[in-house]
């Protein structure tokens, strides 16, 4: 696998303009990377989710599930509504980042093929209207969180089109060490790992099919995720692994490995699909010493698997560690770039090319695969001394 070009495909794509319902760009750069590649092949459902298929043709062979790797193509931003006057845009805030991050920040509309450089001049607050909005920015407010603004007013150096999405004026990525600083990482770093992943499936010429399923609108609520449900984009039978960058919370290091997530806030996982995905990198730990992954419930927030598994997939979830989550730098306490270990994302790449070319071995059944050997072991072992003590400490 080469890192060099793993490294150059991320930082590509960490640079795209996105913002929720805005993700342009981001599928026009999927196209064209599945038009070079003949051996996959996508469709988008009707509200423009893609849907990738790795598909050797004559020579495929899977025995067992599909894997389906899901990733989200927007990131928390702006989206140009209205031109005021030659200089002021109107622009829609989607997502969520503190309210007093937005004071008089720079941000940056991508329009006609380029940026445009504005500053927030004013922003307009959210009203709440139902009863679940209000208590949802309630219990913001009581952990001293305020929601964010409904909309902005921001003074551009040019006329901005409406529909323009527009991001924070972060520069574009660096990697200096280990660590690669971006506008955004969450979730175009996550995406970027399952291409890499699609692109060593087509130079190894594996020949395992599998599939990979990318969303809109993930960052108001997976939008795309629900909508694609309803529509049933997912193939059922396929096991859901939806890759996410996640925050770096308590117990969890940058630099120790992507995160198998056992659960987020609002549900727990998958036991089996979990468990599987435990097994595959038990085995690519064995094999390989640089590999490195950390498990964990990541419960400061809610993901798409919440959805797939409430709907009755079987899913699972990996992330990426990540710090300044949500572009908030909380000790400045201002707007700062996400930032990721470039270790972690190349360990992201190698537990994908494993988890792709496991069903073939890999029998998924609904049970804890791995888990019923070790279990079978301990019994055969423990029994004859339990029926040799049963009578002493039962006293017959
Ligand atoms: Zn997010």
């Amino acid at each position: 696998m080469s890192r060099t070009r793993h490294l150059s495909l991320l930082t590509e794509l960490v640079n795209l303009p996105t913002a929720p319902f805005c993700e342009s760009r981001v599928v026009e750069f999927i196209r064209r990377f599945i038009a070079r590649r003949p051996a996959l092949k996508f469709s988008a459902d009707r509200f423009g989710n893609l849907l990738v298929r790795y598909n050797p043709g004559r020579n495929a062979r899977l025995q067992g599930r599909p894997i389906l790797f899901a990733a989200h193509m927007d990131h928390p931003g702006f989206c140009a509504t209205k031109m005021l006057d030659d200089r002021h845009v109107h622009a829609d805030w989607r997502g969520w980042v503190m309210g007093s991050y937005f004071t008089n920040e720079r941000v940056q509309f991508f329009t006609n093929g380029r940026w445009v450089p504005g500053k927030i001049v004013d922003v307009i607050r959210q009203k709440p209207i139902s009863a679940e909005q209000r208590r949802a920015v309630a219990s913001a407010r009581s952990f001293g969180a305020e929601a964010p603004p409904a909309a902005v007013i921001v003074r551009v150096v040019k006329p901005v089109k409406p529909g323009s999405p527009g991001m924070w004026a972060i520069r574009d990525a660096v990697v200096r060490g280990h660590q690669l600083r971006a506008r955004m990482c969450d979730d175009i770093a996550g995406l970027a790992g399952i291409l890499c992943m699609l692109d060593e499936l087509c130079r190894g010429k594996s020949r395992v099919p599998c599939m990979a399923f990318f969303t809109r609108a993930e960052e108001v609520g997976f939008a795309g995720a629900l909508a694609a449900v309803e529509a049933k984009t997912v193939p059922r039978n396929a096991i859901v692994v939806a890759v996410e960058c996640s925050k770096a919370i308590a117990g969890v290091a940058l630099g120790d490995g992507p995160v198998l997530r056992v659960g987020d806030r609002a549900s727990v996982f998958t036991p089996a699909a979990t468990a599987y995905c435990q097994v595959v990198a038990e085995e690519l730990a064995a094999k390989d010493k640089s590999f490195r992954y950390q498990r964990k419930l990541m419960d400061g927030g809610t993901c798409e698997s919440t959805a797939y598994c409430h709907y009755g997939y079987d899913a699972t979830g990996i992330c990426l560690p990540l710090g300044n989550y949500h572009n908030m730098d909380t000790e400045r306490r201002k707007i700062g770039p996400e930032y990721i270990d470039v270790r972690d994302f190349e360990n992201l790449v190698k537990w994908f090319v494993a988890l792709a070319a496991s069903p073939a071995k890999l029998k998924f059944d609904g049970s804890h695969p791995g888990l019923s050997k070790r279990l079978d072991a301990l019994l055969k072992q423990h029994r004859p001394r339990l029926l040799r003590t049963a009578a002493q400490v039962s006293g017959m």
